[in-house]
C-alpha cells in the first residue's frame, strides 16, 4: 500500500515549520498500518511561487466568490516552495521511505505556466487535483460563502463544469495522478444518474496516462464515500488506469487512514497492483497484506 496524498500542515495554519521529524513520525504511521511508501503532497497555492500563476484568473467571477478566493490564497499563499522541496528531498536522502510531491490546483488555462514553474523542481510524483469552478470552492465545506452556492446551482451543470475541468486539466500532461477523482460529490450533490460523467472522468484519466487515486478522505466529508464510487473505480479498471492509494491527511493521526478499508476495496474491484512514482516515471507496485495487528482501522 502507498500513502501518495499527504499535507503537512493543516488549513488553519498560515506561516508553517518545515521539520524533518514530522516527516519521520509520518513514515512511522504509514509503516504501522502496512504502508511501504508514502508522498508528500502540500497544495501547489501554500507557495509564494503561485503567486504569478493565479494573478488575475478570478477576475471575471462574482464579486463574493473572487474577494473569498483572494482572502483564501492571502492566508495560504505564505510560504516558500524551494525550501519545502529541500526538506523533502532531505528526507528521501536520509533513507525515509517518501517521494517529493506536490498537490497541483488546476488553474483554468493556465496549465502551461504552472508546468514551466515546476519543470525545474526534482517532483517524483504530481498531483492534478480540482477543488473550484471558476471562483467557487465548491469543496470548502466549511465555508459559508462557497457553500452557499450549492443549493442554487444546478447539480448536473456542476458536474459538467467539475468534468470539463478534470478533461482539460488530463488533457495537458502536466500532472500524474488524478487526486480524488470524483471529488465533486463532497457535499453531496450528486446527480440521479452519474454514470455519463464517471465515463468522462474515467476517459480523461485513460487517454491521458494518468493514474487514479484511491482516497479514505471522502469517508471524512459530507458525502460520507471513498473517492472515487464503486461505479467509478470500476470504470477505471476497466480502462486500464493505474492506481495509488492515499489518505489526503493534514495531520500524523490521519496517515494512512482506514487503509485496511481500501484495501478491500480495491480487491472486490479485482485491483492488486498500484503505481508508485520515481521523477516521474510509474512503477508497479503490489497492493501489500494488511499488517498483523493493524491499527489503521478505527483511527479517528
Ligand atoms: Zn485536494
Ligand atoms: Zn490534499
Amino acid at each position: 500500500m502507498l500513502d501518495y496524498h499527504l499535507h503537512l500542515w493543516s488549513h488553519d495554519q498560515a506561516d508553517v515549520s518545515l521539520r524533518l521529524q514530522q516527516i519521520a513520525d509520518y513514515c512511522a504511521a504509514a509503516s504501522a498500518a502496512g504502508v511501504v511508501e508514502i508522498a508528500l503532497t502540500e497544495h501547489l497555492f501554500r507557495f509564494v511561487q503561485s503567486e504569478p500563476i493565479v494573478a488575475g484568473l478570478f477576475d471575471e467571477e462574482p464579486a463574493a466568490l473572487r474577494v473569498s478566493m483572494r482572502q483564501y490564497w492571502d492566508h495560504h499563499a505564505r510560504n516558500d516552495l524551494d525550501a519545502y522541496v529541500e526538506t523533502a528531498v532531505a528526507a528521501k536522502r536520509a533513507g525515509l521511505p517518501v517521494v517529493v510531491g506536490l498537490e497541483v490546483d488546476y488553474y483554468r488555462g493556465r496549465m502551461d505556466a504552472v508546468a514551466d514553474l515546476l519543470d525545474g523542481y526534482p517532483f517524483d510524483v504530481l498531483l492534478g487535483s480540482v477543488h473550484w469552478i471558476g471562483a467557487w470552492r465548491f469543496d470548502d465545506l466549511g465555508d459559508e460563502v462557497n457553500m452557499a452556492e450549492w443549493p442554487v446551482r444546478r447539480v448536473d451543470a456542476c458536474w459538467d463544469a467539475y468534468a470539463e475541468a478534470v478533461e482539460e486539466l488530463a488533457g495537458t500532461g502536466a500532472c500524474d495522478v488524478l487526486a480524488h477523482p470524483d471529488l465533486v460529490k463532497v457535499a453531496g450533490y450528486v446527480p440521479g444518474h452519474p454514470e455519463q460523467w464517471w465515463d468522462r472522468l474515467a476517459e480523461a484519466a485513460a487517454s491521458s496516462g494518468m493514474a487514479a487515486e484511491v482516497s479514505s478522505a471522502g469517508w471524512k466529508k459530507t458525502c460520507n464515500e471513498q473517492y472515487p464510487s464503486s461505479g467509478l473505480l470500476a470504470r477505471f479498471a476497466e480502462h486500464g488506469v493505474g492506481f495509488t492509494t492515499a489518505s489526503d491527511a493534514h495531520s500524523e493521526d490521519r496517515v494512512a487512514d482506514r487503509s485496511d478499508d481500501l484495501r478491500k476495496l480495491l480487491a472486490s474491484a479485482g485491483v492488486d497492483r498500484l503505481v508508485a512514482f520515481d521523477a516521474r516515471k510509474p512503477r508497479s507496485v503490489p497492493v501489500s497484506p494488511s499488517p498483523a495487528g493493524s491499527a489503521s482501522e478505527g483511527r479517528s
